[in-house]
């Protein structure tokens, strides 16, 4: 028998250990025993294949990270220093201060969520959002469920069900994270109809496609991709003057739904809620936690007699929105009533920050990095909207980049793409975990995205990161 399984301590050893009873008191001693059940055995495999067995402070070490990883919450804040402003893998829109506070507040409290304050009996959760959705977009009637996927299911599942949807051919895309307007199409029991041809739709192809089964007239917004060139797609007028010939609804789905105008910043212009509801479209369907930069939600503004068929289709209870969703919306739509979204919500403020001001950012967090063994500048750079919305728009931005200096002793495999790489690993790992671009053996850190009260944050974490091990 391999002489090393006689170095393996027992179970009973390891849980004598000074050290893993205290964490059996402060936690649960039947999780730690799991913990050395499991490194114990993990241990006698590697011996198994002919590794030496480990020093008994090694496997405690090993017990003890294994243990603390199950009472360290999985879903953690994150700094975003990548530049890309709608970031869906970070959780899409940080909110405004009001909104947190609005959904702090009610998730912590008991609420009128479904009760009539002023008569004293049973109300409707939809009432606390809609006067602001119709304040703020110029919409009858506006209605919010948990976000534009469920959004747009339910409104092709009340108005289209059994009936035909007709789309262009140029707007069955597909918007990521298994969104494609296809299945979503089959789902809500409507059948597709694809009128035109990938590049150029015209009204003519909406009207031949109408016939007594028609249910919806559907436009839907290429949010992630352009097709340019020898194009053309028909306007949501027309489709409506279309509808209203023939009496059929008209959905407009419009991904991002921006409720500030893109162009003032310098970006393309990123179609408008207003403009759709101002155009006529009977419902009008965008997410909360894109550019409205709010709480995650599907939103529905439109014709109030559509709108209330929607909020009584049975599929509305189960794609609700929760209380504190709620609260926040109402909290980030109240800034843009109040003309205040652009300094309050995250979003907004990052997209409309100046190359000056990013450029003094960076520089002050360059001065404050001295003496690292990096490689350390301020670089011009670009930043993204993200989150399907402006493709192929780019802010112009300022980066600090970093170039970890590599080991003096040239150990084989210290190539600059390895020790960059594995800066970005200790950044990601720490707490806060930090996110950045890597490029070309650089690592990147954009200051757009970075939140302005992250600043020193960030600066401990990437000191310590970069003074690291290689
Ligand atoms: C993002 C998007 C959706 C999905 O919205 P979620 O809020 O992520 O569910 C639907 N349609 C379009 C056009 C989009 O851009």
């Amino acid at each position: 028998m391999n002489v090393q399984f006689r170095n393996l301590p027992s179970v009973d050893r390891v849980m004598q250990d000074n050290r893993i009873i205290l964490l059996s008191q402060e936690h649960s001693r039947s999780l730690v025993l799991g913990a050395v059940r499991e490194v114990l055995e993990e241990v006698r495999e590697r011996i198994g294949e002919g590794s030496a067995c480990p020093e008994f402070e090694e496997i405690v070490g090993s017990v003890i990270s294994r243990a603390t990883s199950i009472w360290t919450p999985s879903l953690r804040p994150v700094i975003n220093a990548t530049g890309v402003i709608i970031h869906t893998n970070l959780g899409r829109s940080p909110l405004s201060k009001e909104a947190c506070q609005a959904m702090t507040l009610a998730s912590c409290s008991f609420s009128n969520l479904e009760f009539d304050l002023d008569e004293g009996k049973r109300g409707s959760r939809h009432t606390h959002v809609e006067d602001l959705l119709i304040h703020t977009t110029g919409a009858e009637a506006g209605f919010a469920v948990n976000n534009n996927a469920a959004a747009v299911l339910l409104t092709l599942s009340t108005l289209a069900r059994s009936k035909e949807a007709i789309l262009s051919r140029g707007q069955s895309v597909e918007i990521g994270g298994g969104f494609r307007v296809p299945d979503v199409m089959r789902q809500s029991g409507a059948r597709l109809v694809e009128v035109g041809t990938t590049n150029k739709t015209y009204v003519s192809d909406y009207e031949s496609a109408i016939g007594p089964r028609t249910g919806v007239l559907l436009r839907v917004h290429s949010s992630n991709f352009r097709i340019a060139g020898f194009t053309h797609s028909t306007s949501l007028s027309d489709l409506v003057e279309l509808g209203r010939k023939y009496d059929v609804p008209v959905v407009d789905d419009l991904g991002s739904g921006a409720l500030l105008d893109t162009t003032r910043f310098g970006l393309g212009h990123e179609p408008m809620v207003q403009e759709s509801v101002a155009a006529g479209a009977d419902v009008v369907c965008f997410s909360g936690d894109k550019l409205l930069g709010g709480p995650q939600a599907g939103i529905m503004v439109g014709k109030r007699q559509c709108i209330e068929r929607l909020k009584k289709h049975p599929l509305a209870r189960a794609v609700r929105l929760d209380k504190s969703s709620i609260a926040g919306l109402g909290a980030t739509l109240m800034h843009y009533l109040n003309q205040d979204a652009v300094d309050s919500i995250p979003v907004w403020r990052m997209i409309a920050r100046s190359v000056d001001e990013l450029d003094a950012r960076a520089r002050r967090w360059r001065s404050r990095l001295d003496g690292l063994p990096a490689d350390i500048t301020v670089v011009d750079g670009q930043s993204t909207v993200g989150g399907g919305s402006l493709p192929d728009e780019v802010l112009p931005t300022k980066l600090l980049a970093i170039r970890p200096l590599l080991p003096g002793d040239s150990r084989a495999g210290a190539s600059p793409t390895g020790v960059v790489g594995a800066l970005a690993g200790r950044l990601r790992r720490a707490s806060p975990a930090v996110v950045a671009r890597v490029d070309r053996g650089v690592l990147l850190l954009d200051p757009r995205t970075v939140l302005p009260e992250e600043d020193e944050l960030l600066i401990t974490v990437v000191r310590l990161a970069v003074s690291g091990p290689a």
